[in-house]
């Protein structure tokens, strides 16, 4: 983008004037970039109905949230804001999105997955469906996926079955036992950048992704499509499409509702204390001439 751009962080807070603005690279010292900045966007849009900053979010603890593999800025942010674990496919706290976890149903209020969909074994359908099944029946994905610009859904090994992948000379191969005990050897393979396998297993399209969001127990898909220039959201064809996944719509439970207004009227009593101890200071007399003797109340805090 050739203008300079200015906006605030949605997610640390600070405000940024930027030359030469990049969609990927990150565009603030707390690593967000535009899709992270779309996905806590939609996160604040859909708990709040507001875009708050992350970092000026209540603090619910009653609110449950999990995120698959998400960059530590924010995950830190959010584990200090809500009932937060950050986890990992290839370590604890580990999870894996194509196995089933029925202890755990239903007992989410949102799941983040920031570019993750494109890399989980095929079928697809397995994750989305177990999210699905993990998220409360008020609760919601906000997740972002990079689709095609044709909107085509292309499965980039739809026998995957027992495989590896080997390096061969200057080239990694991916080598595949299919159910049938067929062989099949692959070299055609993409690698999207990050820690451990993330090799690319499928491209999105929209309306393929929306069918299958629907087919997995989801009743409602938003995609975020209208830039955001305020939070440094401005799309270009390379930005991975941000979306929500509802169930039933978004609502705060009444122990998360106790919460918010218990945070409300502890800092409407603390406004209401330093009003006072200001008050106090300013105008009586008997503190000013208290405090000429040295006596009189302390004001502290
Ligand atoms: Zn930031």
């Amino acid at each position: 983008m050739e203008q300079p751009v200015a906006f605030t962080c949605n997610v640390c807070g600070a405000y940024h004037r930027v030359e030469a603005f990049a969609t990927e690279p990150a565009t603030c010292a707390c690593g967000s970039n535009v899709r992270v900045r779309a996905l806590l966007y939609l996160l604040s849009m859909e708990l709040f109905g507001r875009a708050l900053t992350a970092a000026d979010f209540p603090r619910l603890k009653s609110v449950r949230g999990m995120g698959m593999t998400d960059k530590p800025g924010y995950a830190a942010i959010l584990a200090d804001k809500f009932d937060y674990t950050n986890t990992y496919y290839d370590r604890p706290p580990q999870f894996d999105s194509t196995a089933r976890h029925p202890e755990l149903y239903g007992s989410y209020d949102f799941i983040l997955s920031a570019d993750v969909l494109e890399h989980v074994a095929p079928p697809v359908e397995r994750p989305l469906e177990e999210i699905a099944s993990l998220l409360k029946p008020h609760g919601f994905l906000a997740a972002t996926v990079p689709c095609t610009p044709d909107d085509a859904m292309r499965e980039h090994f739809p026998e995957l079955h027992e495989y590896r992948v080997v390096r061969l000379g200057s080239a990694d191969v991916l080598v595949n036992r299919r159910r049938d005990g067929s062989l099949e050897a692959r070299e055609d393979l993409v690698f999207h950048e990050g820690p451990g396998a993330v090799l690319e297993m499928r491209q999105f399209g929209r309306t393929g992704l929306r069918a299958k969001l629907l087919a997995a127990g989801f009743h409602e898909v938003i995609f975020l499509r209208d830039d955001v220039p305020e939070a440094g959201i401005l799309f270009d064809r390379d930005v991975s499409q941000p979306l929500i996944a509802r169930k039933e719509p978004f609502h705060l439970s009444a122990q998360a509702q106790s919460e918010l207004l218990e945070g409300w009227m502890g800092a409407r009593t603390e406004a209401g204390l330093l009003a006072n101890r200001l008050r106090m200071a300013s105008k009586s007399r008997w503190v000013k001439l208290g405090r000429k003797l040295g006596i009189g109340p302390k004001l502290t805090g």
